[in-house]
């Protein structure tokens, strides 16, 4: 048996999450974000799913738009930071990319290129978030310079939302009256929703929405799963038992010995760990899923194993599936669990599985397919 981590992902799930966050657009148009290698699923993957219904996809850079371009990928896409560089700018014409701008230095690049193919902006408009973006003052002047370049064609409003994971949270509001003001001013189109805008602020959907966890089956509010919101899991994140042992009272579990037998028990080691992108912080308590039971994680996360309490299975055994997220066990729980979000989770399972190695992607019924 080869080292039984898998990475599932169902992509009917993919496909019914993009529904209904169409349900939830209403006539909005919707970019579907894929950044960070389609929130650790596999970019191209993601986008080849999505791609049939979605009006753009939003990236962060452009080698990830590059990727979509060369894997046949036509619809248009969204650099989302913009460009980086000075040399970046003539890739967007060429390739069919959109870029935001949200600082001055990134006219500056744009007065000193000569142009060719035009590209679309959008303008980042800082309504309240203080990260990336304009403040609202500012449109006029950006607008006009950005309308004075000839390789400039259409140009479109953005702003990101601080707080809309918080239902409660008044500066949602604030922020959208604030970009409607300048939507108003200018006549231009707008996009302001993320997730959770799209699914919990309906006069934030404008006339771009762009969702991102949502897609991928994870709710974005706090003590809530994707399945509260009409949403299925896409990511089943698998591995086996590799190890079961009895451990008589007193026995001190794992590194630093931080967890100690209660009595006389079955111990399980299960083939993950923080190299593969499990949560170091998951603490005793954790769930995983094993035969349809919740166990918990005892001790501390190693690199490559965790080891878990069996007294709810006293029956398992070497090989035995256990399921680390996915379908029967939330990624939402197991971030909370480890003092995380769902977000991270996901991401952090991608680099080392892109590179081929500890968790092998599987694609359809192959999940279970285990290398001789
Ligand atoms: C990542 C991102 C999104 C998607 O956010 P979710 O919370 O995953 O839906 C939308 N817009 C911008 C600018 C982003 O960077």
């Amino acid at each position: 048996m080869s080292r039984p981590l898998r990475m599932h992902i169902d992509e009917a799930a993919l496909r019914h999450n993009l529904r209904r966050a169409r349900q939830a657009a209403g006539d909005s148009r919707l970019m579907a974000v894929v950044k960070a290698n389609g929130y650790g699923h596999g970019l191209v993957r993601v986008a080849r799913v999505l791609a049939p219904d979605v009006d753009a996809f939003g990236v962060a850079s452009l080698d990830e738009a590059r990727s979509l371009r060369e894997a046949g990928i036509r619809r248009p896409l969204c650099l989302l930071e913009g460009v980086f560089a000075p040399e970046e700018l003539a890739a967007l014409g060429p390739l069919g990319l959109q870029a935001v701008f949200h600082q001055d230095i990134q006219l500056d690049w744009l007065d000193g290129f000569s142009g060719g193919t035009p590209f679309d902006a959008w303008i980042k408009i800082d309504t309240g978030m203080h990260r990336l973006g304009f403040p609202p003052q500012r449109l006029p002047a950006v607008l006009r310079r950005l309308r004075a370049h000839p390789a400039v064609g259409e140009i479109r409003l953005m702003s990101h939302l601080a707080c809309a994971d918080d239902r409660s949270d008044p500066a949602t509001a604030a922020q959208l009256a604030a970009f409607r003001a300048c939507l108003a001013d200018t006549g231009l189109e707008g996009s302001l929703a993320n997730s959770a805008g799209l699914l919990g602020w309906p006069g934030a959907r404008l006339d771009w929405v762009r969702p991102g966890l949502m897609l991928y089956g994870a709710s974005p509010f706090a003590g809530e799963t994707g399945a509260q919101q009409g949403l299925r899991p896409v990511m089943q994140l698998d591995s086996a038992l590799i190890a079961v042992s009895r451990q008589p009272a007193g026995a001190r579990i794992g590194y630093g010995g931080s967890w100690t037998c209660p009595e006389d028990m079955p111990v399980g080691v299960v083939a993950v760990g923080y190299g593969d992108g499990y949560p170091r912080h998951a603490p005793t308590g954790t769930p995983v899923l094993l035969d349809g039971a919740e166990l918990p994680l005892i001790g501390r996360v190693s690199m490559d194993m965790i080891c878990v309490d069996l007294r709810a299975r006293p029956g398992a055994r070497v090989g035995d599936p256990v399921r680390l997220w996915g379908e029967g066990l939330p990624v939402e729980r197991v971030a909370a669990a480890a003092g995380t979000l769902a977000y991270e989770l996901l991401c952090h399972v991608g680099p080392r599985r892109l590179e081929g190695e500890a968790v092998r992607a599987c694609s359809g019924g192959d999940s279970v397919r285990r290398a001789e």
